[in-house]
């Protein structure tokens, strides 16, 4: 008797919009433009634009797993060109603009771009980009005029003029669902950026872990403001998962600073928001300075550095907001764990449990499993169904034998599966022959109210190999000692982890995706 058969559906990620545009097709994506305005589409015009923007890049000659370049804000064009790139089969190269156009074109020449999708406002970045790019020939604006292009390294033209004119209708997702979707870089906080491929099964797999209730659980009454930037790990899956859920996608544009965060939760009734922890610190300070009040949100979603417990209490009081904390990585797609929203025991250092499809091993330095897997620190392997296996341009495989990616991480994993993250192998200081974790002293000066920000670094010691800095940012420059800050460590640490210095800083230096740029702090403090 012959078997019966299911149908062979495709896991590729064009599915989702397909999905919003035929069953939620009025639901907004909300774009933030300049001097407080927005722009407004439902997912069904959206997506009728995308498959033109498919035309357009066709038109161009781009071809299936061919890259197209972008160097943009959480827009809806952004999204378009998103789609429009991923829904033919091609493949969405994001760029970070806070990198330099040196780092950028190294970028491109890896990926071989022909065509960069950039903002009208990053035109001057785009054409330093261009000139150091020999593969490089189209320039796509968006999001503004090409008045600003000076260069005759590529030509430049307005998406919307060519979409304008285009009439072509382009097919989507007629393709293996293992081809590749993105290329996302690290955003190289310890070391140099490398490439990292998604597949569109691995980002159709990851958004549907990220819908589970327990980790971002999103539903179609929901309104979601990811502050974090599509070049960052896709936005950590958002613009797939809000049109999946049928969810409202609120995108700020450029502006993640306080007032511009807060205008546009008020106005959209975000109900859920998620960024890096430094990216509230703005929120909360502007909520403090003019008394508003953000009633329609019900949690931040944070993830990407360790959350400073003072800030968490903070947000948690003055905004009425549940934080739900996470961790992940450019290589995980980037969701590792979650802390489930619901948890009575989340604390700022828990970042909850992995989802199925994902998993986590503890191991000691050369890999090998610990005995004690609940309890013990260790080096966080993982493996899973978005996970790594091996990096863009890379012969060797990023896995070990058994199919473990090294995470540079340090975790323990507590009697409830919970994980925290203890430190990165990359930021221990040896001093005197042995391991000083900064991640523990940051956690403790963290933790202190009048700290906004907190960082050690090693530094060059001729008697011990390196000594630990205390860097801070203080919310206000009167207020405690440098005795009274180191004094706070008393009891937390081995005397001997307690700083030789404290370096207050007017601004705490951050990196790409705002976080704290430990490579510049090093560079400026660490005296190599
Ligand atoms: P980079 O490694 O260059 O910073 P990513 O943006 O991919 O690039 O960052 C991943 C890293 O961020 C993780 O390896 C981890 O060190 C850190 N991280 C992510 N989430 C957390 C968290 N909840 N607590 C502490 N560190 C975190």
């Amino acid at each position: 008797m012959k078997d019966g058969a299911m149908q062979p559906f495709g896991l590729t990620l064009e599915k989702f919009l397909d999905h919003a545009a035929k069953w939620h097709p009025n639901t907004e994506i909300v774009t933030a433009t300049d001097g407080g305005k927005v722009a407004r589409i439902g997912y069904a015009d959206l997506h009728a634009r995308a498959h033109r923007v498919s035309a357009v890049l066709a038109g161009l000659g781009v071809a299936f797993g061919e890259h197209v370049a972008t160097l943009a804000w959480n827009t809806q064009a952004h999204m378009e060109a998103w789609y429009g790139t991923m829904g033919m089969g091609a493949v969405c190269h994001t760029l970070n603009p806070r990198l330099t156009a040196e780092q950028l074109a190294e970028m491109i020449a890896q990926s071989g771009a022909r065509i960069l999708v950039a903002s009208a406002d990053l035109l001057s970045l785009a054409a330093e980009i261009a000139e150091l790019s020999p593969s490089l020939c189209h320039v796509l604006v968006i999001d503004g005029s090409k008045d600003g292009w000076r260069s005759d390294s590529a030509d430049a033209a307005e998406l919307e003029t060519l979409i304008t004119a285009t009439h072509v209708k382009a097919d989507w997702g007629q393709f293996d669902e293992n081809a590749p979707c993105g290329l996302c870089f690290t955003s190289g906080t310890t070391g140099a950026p490398k490439g990292v491929t998604y597949t569109h099964r691995s980002s159709y797999l990851h958004t549907l872990r990220l819908l589970q209730a327990d980790v971002i659980g999103l539903t179609s009454a929901d309104v979601v403001l990811p502050v974090v930037p599509m070049f960052h790990a896709n936005a950590w899956g958002l613009p797939f998962a809000a049109p999946a859920a049928g969810s409202r996608l609120v995108l700020p544009g450029r502006q993640a600073d306080g007032e511009s965060l807060a205008q546009l939760i008020m106005r959209e009734g975000v109900t859920v928001a998620v960024g890096v922890p430094t990216v509230w610190v703005g929120l909360a300070d502007y909520l403090d300075r003019t008394g508003g009040e953000v009633p329609s949100l019900k949690r931040i979603i944070v993830g990407g550095a360790a959350m400073p417990p003072a800030l968490m209490e903070r947000i948690e009081r003055r905004l009425g907001a549940m934080v739900q904390t996470s961790w992940g990585m450019t290589e995980l797609s980037p969701s590792g764990t979650f802390a489930p929203p619901a948890d009575p025991d989340r604390a700022p250092h828990r970042s909850g449990r992995p989802a199925v499809g994902v998993d986590l091993l503890i191991t000691d330095a050369d890999g090998k499993p610990v005995p004690n897997q609940r309890g013990d620190e260790g080096h966080l392997r993982v493996r899973g169904a978005a996970v790594i296996e091996r990096y863009f341009g890379h012969d060797k495989p990023a896995t070990d034998q058994n199919g473990w990616f090294d995470t540079g991480d340090l975790a323990r994993i507590d009697h409830e599966g919970n994980l925290t993250i203890t430190g990165r192998s990359k930021d221990l200081i040896k001093s005197g022959g042995e391991w000083i974790n900064p991640a523990e002293i940051e956690a403790v000066i963290g933790a202190i109210p009048e700290v906004s920000f907190a960082a050690v670094i090693g530094r060059s010691d001729e008697k011990w190999g390196e000594r630990p800095v205390l860097l801070v940012e203080m919310r206000e420059a009167e207020g405690m000692t440098d005795e009274a800050l180191l004094g706070a460590l008393n009891g937390h640490v081995a005397s001997w982890w307690v700083p030789d210095e404290v370096v207050r800083l007017n601004e705490m230096p951050l990196a790409a995706t705002g976080k704290v740029d430990k490579i510049r702090l090093r560079l400026e403090y660490g005296g190599n």
